[in-house]
């Protein structure tokens, strides 16, 4: 019988298929010996392992040596790596003279030369740590006989459902093979909701159990519109869905017929609509036909699922390819924001208890001054091919943005001192996340070219809620009044000194709160591709004054629930 799950839609959409249970593999290794007549048998064992992973490496390197080939060579690294003579002879030792089990002599000899490594002084050297640790996994799993599960590899179209998915999961998925993803944890502002909507891949997140409660290659439906799960379908719930998917898609194509109009309210009021990307990959560039620039560059993304960390030519090269897309419009790159949801397989981040107040994005970038050090240089180098737009996350102080801009002068004198161009007029601002900052939104407006607000962490740290956590989610109000009038307050501070202000956060692209900011007098909103066509649409039957009838009620409203329930009532006839 059909069982029915209440969750939460985080990307619009419907889809029938096969359940496929995604967990990341992490081996559990303990100290254990085995009997000395054992020892050429369990040399064997190893030996067969290290013959697998080489297949499996093989095999990955074939398949993508032709679409990535720089991404591909990565996985020859791994084969060497895997066949290091020292290494290799160390483990037969332990083995042999030690009568270690192949697990344990596999572990102590690969974190051995992992710390070895760890230690170099060339940066380059040390990266490689991630690579160790990635074959070392390899040769475990195949040890154990379990087969690879990535997100990378799929071979046929599956529902992805996991307990948790990484940012570096999302970004890295085939998304030709993902029919939809359902997790247990994550909510609407989270990176893999982000991600699965510009790939417009349906998500319900953040549902409890979701592991145990779909089987493993389970027939499943994810209605990602009304947020709704249905486990193990009748034939008439599929024959119904089968409708529903298709009503949906007539929508989504009536609405995709927006995508390429002039973004102007119905009283004719330009309002800037740009794009939030994470890569310069072809299908994030193709976005460029339609938008006004690039309102925020996740440049993050670039160092996800890495084993090293991209250097200055491979970060100016990917500047370079979205500013020469966009010509004279702006391309704002937001410098590293990693931290919080967001890890690095080529750098290792402290372990903290409350990682979304820790040390983050700016802050790990003055840790790091020599990671900081490449990507502005590599910005400053980028900015003669276009109009950059220089911009620094998590900005909490006045101090933070001094430090940023001294920063960016020192990475500018070295550049100077090597008679390397960049551009002088390069406009530099700050992210508005964190509340500390957008309460000094005018002494902000002195010291900055522009701001752009980033609605996801203003209401994380607003309203005092983690917004990777289920169990607290529905205190996380994006609607919450406090939001829309510290909003207010920063527009006008902006508009009053006459510098550019834009919303990057999903609240740019929503859409009930869009017509709210723009009444508020925000005149430039980013959001990911899929939410363009809808907001150019929504623009189309907007004027000013309702906006601003609009932003005058929600912000004298009490809860957020009511804010919405009043702003879809009065929006509906618009989408
Ligand atoms: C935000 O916080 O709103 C934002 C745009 O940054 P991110 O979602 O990448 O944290
Ligand atoms: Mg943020």
């Amino acid at each position: 019988m059909a069982l029915e799950f209440l969750a939460n839609p985080v990307s619009e959409g419907i889809a029938i298929g096969e359940a496929f249970h995604y967990i990341p593999y992490t081996p559990v290794v303990e100290e254990g010996t085995v009997c000395e007549t054992l020892v050429e048998q369990t040399i064997l064992e190893y030996v067969h392992a290290r013959d697998a992973a080489k297949k499996e490496l093989d095999q990955i390197f074939t398949k993508i040596s032709e679409s990535d080939p720089d991404k591909a060579k990565i996985f020859t690294a791994h084969i060497d790596i895997l066949f290091d003579a020292a290494m290799d002879e160390d483990i037969r030792d332990e083995i042999t003279y030690d009568f270690f089990t192949p697990a344990w002599a596999i572990s102590k000899v690969f974190d051995k030369y992992t710390k070895i490594i760890g230690k170099s002084k060339d940066p380059l050297i040390r990266e490689r740590t991630a690579d160790m640790q990635d074959v070392k996994f390899r040769l475990l799993r195949c040890l154990e006989g379990l087969e690879e599960k990535n997100l990378e590899t799929l071979d046929k179209p599956v529902i992805v459902i996991a307990g948790d998915l990484l940012p570096s999961d999302t970004a890295t998925l085939d998304r030709t093979k993902v029919l939809a993803i359902v997790t247990e944890v994550g909510g609407a502002t989270s990176h893999s909701a982000i991600i699965a909507r510009s790939y417009e891949i349906p998500a319900l997140l953040g549902l409890k159990d979701a592991m145990s409660i779909i089987p493993q290659q389970g027939t499943i439906i994810v209605d990602a519109v009304n947020g709704r799960l249905i486990v193990d379908p009748t034939a008439n719930d599929i024959l119904r869905y089968k409708d529903l998917a298709e009503s949906f898609e007539q929508k989504r194509i009536q609405t995709k017929q927006f995508i390429g109009a002039e973004p102007i309210t119905s009283d004719g009021v330009h309002i800037e609509v740009e794009l939030n990307i994470g890569s310069a990959d072809v299908v994030e560039l193709a976005g460029s036909k339609y938008t006004d620039g690039v309102g925020l560059f996740r440049t993050e993304f670039i160092y996800m699922g890495k084993p090293q960390l991209p250097t200055e030519e491979e970060q100016l090269a990917i500047y370079k390819k979205v500013l020469l897309e966009y010509g004279d419009r702006p391309v704002t790159i937001r410098t590293l924001d990693i931290g919080g949801d967001k890890k690095l397989d080529c750098m290792e981040l402290p372990v903290e208890d409350n990682p979304f107040l820790g040390n983050r994005a700016l802050r790990l970038c003055f840790d790091k001054p020599e990671v900081f050090r490449t990507q502005l240089r590599a910005c400053l180098r980028a900015s003669v091919f276009g109009n950059l737009w220089l911009m620094f996350p998590m900005v909490a102080s006045m101090d933070d943005i001094y430090k940023a801009k001294a920063a960016l002068d020192s990475a500018r004198a070295e550049l100077d001192a090597e008679e390397i161009p960049y551009s002088h007029t390069m406009k530099v601002g700050v992210m508005i996340e964190i509340p500390a900052i957008a309460v000094i939104a005018d002494m902000v407006a002195n010291e900055v070219d522009f701001v752009s607000i980033g609605t996801n962490d203003l209401t994380q740290y607003t309203t005092a809620v983690d917004r990777m956590n289920p169990a607290v989610a529905q205190y996380y109000q994006s609607f919450h009044p406090a939001i829309f009038r510290l909003m207010g307050y920063v527009i006008t501070a902006f508009n009053d000194a006459g510098k550019s202000v834009c919303v990057c956060g999903e609240l740019g692209g929503d859409k009930l709160a869009a017509p709210v900011l723009i009444g508020l007098g925000m005149r430039k909103l980013s959001m990911g591709i899929a939410s363009v066509p809808q907001i150019k649409k929504i623009l189309s039957g907007l004027t000013i004054p309702k906006a601003e009838e609009l932003a005058r009620t929600v912000v004298k409203m009490k809860t957020a629930k009511e804010i919405e329930a009043y702003l879809k009532e009065e929006l509906e006839p618009l989408f």
